[in-house]
């Protein structure tokens, strides 16, 4: 059976103009290091921008 609470919900925030653009689920345990970036479309830059993981 699989433990809760090892699932967290982060929001990826853009670097640039620090929208809130998407919603992902990391796993905590695999994922504990660093903050993860990544690269996805900003509606607000209307371009492609690093996002930042943000804790909610
Ligand atoms: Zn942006």
């Amino acid at each position: 059976m699989a433990k809760k609470g090892n699932r967290l919900v982060v929001l990826l925030e853009c670097e640039k103009c620090k929208a809130r653009n998407y919603s992902t689920v990391i796993n905590r345990v695999n994922q504990r290091e660093k903050k993860l970036k990544v690269k996805k479309h900003c509606k607000q830059c209307k371009s492609h921008t690093m996002h930042n993981m943000v804790k909610i």
